[in-house]
């Protein structure tokens, strides 16, 4: 059983038995079918890429070129790499031995070993990425896998339900339809990790339904992504860049920018260059732009551009029939707004005016976001916006591209979620480091001290530490380094 469409408790409680017994089996331990199952779903995406691209079309109004950009040759890319890299990443490590005894002699090793049964539950803005792409780090390290597509993008998930039956190995790899009502039930069973992907309200719901067994989750949440456009930075640049970000999928990216903080050197010069290549864009391109998910994101976004107290420098014509929301940028907008009260998730684009110094004072007030944006030419200022915030990633003048650096962790901090993947970060995340140590029977001979009775003269044999560093010294380093004046205290 592959796929429980739609879904019965009964269905799936199978679907679950037969899952089971596939990983008790071992089977998809094997390298051979972890790669088998990795090129079934590379041609899964390649035979019909199309046909998912105009089901993404259906769901999100959203162009071919976009799906594959963002969607299914992000996840191609990640197969391949997966592929290439498996026996290297699948083969454990040992541990640096550190002069400790059997950390040497008894041959230490770390094997990454998969979970078991993996529950992947995606988010519907990029229906294939947030799913697939997560499988395969899944199915890499070897566990069998259960996929829940978002039921948002409906046409996307009923063809996924067919193809990943057709392609993949029913008996290790289950696709569900399920929505919130059947989430209860799917969560009630118990799973060997779950990943998750979408809003930090429902990632709190998966969290807390994986504590009843101690299951073990990555969340992969969202936030209010900043950017901080210094009076240091290529404004016309930054403008292009941020004005273009808020175009893709109309919006609708985890890792967008949200709200722009721009110092008031160059606060009109910015908002100057920011309307202008906005309405390039989306002049030139309205009709290959994506649209909103569905009227509730419609209605939403309204609502907080119609409360919002600052001041429209663009937008155009709505349209709430066809999910149109048309992208708009709000000048001299303030951090209690409406427009700032929740991630945005859409086509809206607040600049706040500010300098650097408050910018960072209101970003560490806030929720860590998933990404943080900085726009300067100055090394010292970057490095200092660095040092003085948190979020999952960062990119340095542009948009959202530290998320396809795909061999780096991509993931949240603090409220934007935990656990990262892509590559071998993702490999990690779906293994377990089991150290395993074989200990000689020879050893006894030098390790009697370690059997009772106990005697304090062997101190030496198990604390034989010695510090190269001096009583004192740590807080006499901070007292006289960087920060002198500190020694007058
Ligand atoms: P969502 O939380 O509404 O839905 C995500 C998944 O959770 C769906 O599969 C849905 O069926 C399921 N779900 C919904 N309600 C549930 C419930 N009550 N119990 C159990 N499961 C339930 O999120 P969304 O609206 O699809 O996505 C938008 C959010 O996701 C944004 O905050 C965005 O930033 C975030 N996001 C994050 C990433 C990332 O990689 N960090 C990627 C995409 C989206």
């Amino acid at each position: 059983m592959a796929a429980v469409a739609p879904f019965s408790t009964t269905g799936f409680d199978s679907a679950y038995k037969s899952l089971r017994s596939s990983c008790a089996s071992g089977r998809t331990k094997d390298l051979a079918w972890r790669k088998w199952q990795l090129k079934q779903m590379y041609w899964l995406l390649d035979e019909y890429e199309s046909e998912l691209q105009q089901a993404m079309f259906k769901d999100l109004h959203r162009h071919a070129f976009e799906s594959l950009a963002y969607d299914l040759a992000e996840t191609k890319g990640a197969i391949l790499e997966a592929i290439n890299n498996l026996e290297s990443w699948a083969k454990g490590e040992a541990p640096p031995h550190g002069g400790i005894l059997w950390n040497w002699i008894g041959r230490a090793w770390i094997r990454k070993e998969p979970f078991g049964l993996v529950l992947i539950i995606g988010a519907w803005n990029y229906p294939i990425g947030t799913l697939l792409t997560v499988a395969v780090s899944a199915i890499a390290a070897g566990n069998a896998v259960v996929l829940k597509p978002s039921e948002m993008t409906s046409h996307t998930e009923a063809l996924l339900v067919k193809l990943v039956a057709r392609y993949m190995d029913p008996e290790a790899i289950a696709i569900v339809s399920a929505g919130p009502a059947e989430m209860g039930t799917l969560l009630k069973h118990r799973f060997d990790f779950i990943f998750y992907t979408g809003s930090s309200r429902v990632g709190r719901i998966i969290a807390t339904a994986a504590a009843a067994h101690v299951t073990p989750t990555a969340l992969e949440l969202g936030g209010q992504a900043p950017a901080i456009v210094t009076k240091h930075a290529n404004i016309d640049l930054a403008a292009k860049r941020i004005a273009n970000a808020k175009l893709i999928n109309l919006g609708q990216l985890c890792v967008n920018v949200n709200h722009v903080f721009a110092e008031a050197e160059i606060y009109d010069e910015l908002n100057d260059r920011l309307r202008h290549w906005m309405a390039k864009f989306v002049d030139e391109g309205r009709e290959t732009l994506s649209h909103l998910i569905n009227h509730q994101h419609f209605d939403r976004l309204r609502g907080l551009l119609d409360k919002s107290k600052g001041t429209t420098i663009y937008t155009g014509e709505h349209n709430r029939e066809t999910k149109w929301l048309h992208p708009t940028i709000v000048k001299d907008v303030t951090m209690s707004d409406s427009v700032l009260s929740e991630e945005i998730f859409g086509p809206i684009l607040p600049v706040v005016k500010t300098d650097v110094k408050s910018a960072l004072r209101t970003i560490n007030a806030m929720p860590h976001p998933l990404a943080l944006y900085v726009f300067s030419k100055k090394q010292s200022e970057i490095d200092r916006i660095l040092d003085e915030t948190r979020s999952g990633g960062v990119t340095v003048n542009d948009i959202a591209v530290h998320n396809d650096v795909t061999s780096a962790p991509f993931g949240g901090v603090g409220e934007s979620g935990y656990g990262s993947y892509h590559g071998k970060w993702g490999f990690d995340t779906f293994s377990h480091n089991r150290t395993v140590v074989y200990m000689p029977g020879f050893l006894d001979r030098f390790v009697g001290w370690r059997y009772p009775p106990f005697d304090m003269k062997n101190r030496g044999e198990v604390d034989s530490h010695k510090p190269n560093f001096k009583k004192g010294e740590g807080l006499a380093d901070q007292r006289v380094g960087k920060k002198g004046w500190l020694w007058f205290f």
